[in-house]
């Protein structure tokens, strides 16, 4: 049998209500046996709990701490189950796909929509899956694994609040499904151990600005009280927007600041050469985000912030494939 480690760190699939109101994380290390034993009959599963919180109060710390203990346990299990809220799993599963590349193990991401202690709670399937994905054998992603379906991590979006089915993978098929049978899609070449060198990269610059436009938005009443080190720009359609004014005056001012373009619309591909909106945005020296996901963008702007030595090739590397991240 594989050996497996299960990191917890929280989000409803571990949680209760409070007297006072509101559900809380809980601790799961010595409940899991009880209320979910299938697990130890797949795996021969070690618990870890890293922190039980509430995955929209994770912080740059956290998912350090969760990439260390990933980076200092890997060779000691077989493949690695992370329980996480679903607020931020995406983000998290994509910034552990730039922090630890290569990493040669499956780490599988996964939470609920209703807690394990309710009645028609999907925490145990979702749990019995992850823990089934973490052992097959020729599949090693980082991976959210949710309502018996795997996505890659670092194409994840939450995008359902009260649904079963709470994440989808807009610019690309998910990777397959745990439904009978476990079946995996046409994405045969994801799927093969690669035998590349193994890195670590813990660190994570978030001086990041983002700004969503709006019809109506004034820059005029724009100002950074701290310079940020990149800004994105959550554009219109194909990634346009009025680039006019104090905006563009504080770009030009600030030269070495990298400006990327990200667009509201989920699927599709930014492209600043269809309209002249685009054109003025690249002669300011921004680019396209191209299909990446707005959580793959954050962490990957944080990690080439972190390793990249200049404004050119932190541009450059943002429209590369650097984990899967984007179709180029
Ligand atoms: N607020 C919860 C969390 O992200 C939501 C969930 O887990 O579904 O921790």
């Amino acid at each position: 049998m594989k050996s497996l480690l299960l990191i917890h760190t929280g989000g409803t699939l571990s949680m209760e209500a409070k007297k006072s109101g509101g559900l809380v994380a809980k601790e799961l290390t010595n409940i899991l046996d009880h209320i979910v034993p299938e697990i130890n009959n797949i795996a021969n599963i070690t618990h870890k709990q890293l922190f039980q919180i509430d995955s929209s109060h994770i912080n740059i710390s956290h998912i350090q701490k969760i990439a260390q203990t990933l980076f200092e346990e890997r060779l000691n299990y077989d493949g690695f189950v992370i329980t996480h809220g679903t607020d931020t799993m995406a983000y998290t599963a994509s910034a552990l796909s730039f922090m630890l590349r290569n990493f040669g193990k499956p780490i599988i991401l996964t939470g609920a929509q209703r807690p394990l202690y309710k009645p028609r709670t999907d925490a145990k399937i979702n749990l019995i899956d992850a823990v089934t994905t973490a052992t097959l054998s020729n599949y090693n992603e980082i991976a959210i694994v949710f309502d018996s379906t795997i996505y890659r991590g670092v194409r994840s979006s939450k995008y359902k609040i009260n649904e079963y089915d709470a994440f989808r993978s807009y610019n690309m098929a998910p990777i397959g499904k745990l439904g009978v049978e476990i079946e995996f899609y046409n994405n045969a070449k994801y799927i093969k151990k690669k035998k590349i060198l193994f890195k670590y990269y813990p660190k994570l610059n978030s001086n990041i600005f983002v700004f969503k436009v709006f019809p109506g938005i004034e820059f005029s009443n724009f100002n950074f009280i701290k310079k940020p080190n990149a800004i994105i720009l959550e554009a219109f359609g194909a990634g346009n927007l009025d680039a006019t004014d104090n905006l563009v005056r504080y770009i030009k001012k600030n030269e070495e600041i990298p400006v990327i373009i990200y667009s509201q619309v989920n699927k599709g591909k930014v492209n600043l050469n269809l309209y002249e909106s685009g054109v003025i945005l690249k002669s300011l020296g921004a680019i396209g985000s191209g299909n990446m996901t707005f959580e793959a963008l954050i962490f990957k702007t944080m990690h080439l912030l972190s390793y990249s030595s200049n404004k050119k090739a932190i541009l450059r590397n943002i429209t590369k494939n650097l984990v899967g991240e984007l179709d180029n």
